[in-house]
């Protein structure tokens, strides 16, 4: 089973896709953390894909579009997108190589992502994420590593991403829904209703 989540970045779709990843036997294929992990290497691609991403515009079709397809020669398991198709022209791209069986289109509004992405804090030394909305340190509880915001994670760059969003990837909501394997979940509410909802979808699909 492949699966396509949707939604703004800060919808929540990375925290939901690895809830139910082992439910659905399926990889979490992030390209976000695919490029993270690029950039972190300091790979020619991962370079490329930083002086996009801080100037808040998305990596190029053909560079996404490659990554993904080497991901998937690789796997022998169904995938859940979490980042990908992010245009038609990536959708129509992935058709190609890839069967659909269903979307979850996370809708919400641009207020609750600058309110959820912007307090984000990642701590340095273990990589666990804090929101200053329910923690009130500036040190992480588990290892008391330093805590930071993402250079990307500004109010500017989350607003310029959601519009970037709305504009391009939001036309996906209907090329899906026209194939009839769209399925809305409201973004907004407790994770364990939504991945129960999901749940329910996939039940349904396999
Ligand atoms: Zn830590």
């Amino acid at each position: 089973m492949n699966v396509i989540f949707l939604g703004p970045p800060g919808a929540g779709k990375g925290t939901i896709a690895k809830e139910i990843k082992d439910l659905a036997n399926v990889i979490h294929l992030s390209t976000g953390d695919m490029l993270r992990e690029e950039m972190r290497n300091g790979t020619e691609l991962g370079k490329m894909a930083k002086q996009y991403i801080e100037e808040g515009k998305l990596v190029p079709d053909e560079v996404i579009i490659g990554m993904v397809e080497s991901k998937l020669k690789s796997s022998d398991k169904g995938i859940l997108f979490d980042g990908f198709p992010r245009t038609v022209d990536q959708a129509k791209a992935l058709d190609q190589f890839a069967k659909i069986d269903a979307v979850i289109n996370l809708y919400t509004t641009v207020d609750v992502i600058v309110k959820r992405v912007g307090g984000r804090r990642i701590c340095r030394d273990c990589g666990k994420v804090f929101n200053t909305s329910w923690y009130d340190s500036d040190r992480c509880d588990e290892c008391g590593g330093e805590l930071y915001t993402r250079t990307d994670d500004t109010e500017e760059t989350i607003k310029k991403r959601y519009e970037v969003y709305v504009e391009q990837t939001e036309p996906l909501v209907d090329y899906y829904r026209e194939k009839g394997i769209l399925h809305d979940i409201d973004a907004n509410g407790e994770i364990q209703e939504k991945v129960d909802k999901i749940k329910a979808i996939f039940d349904n699909v396999q």
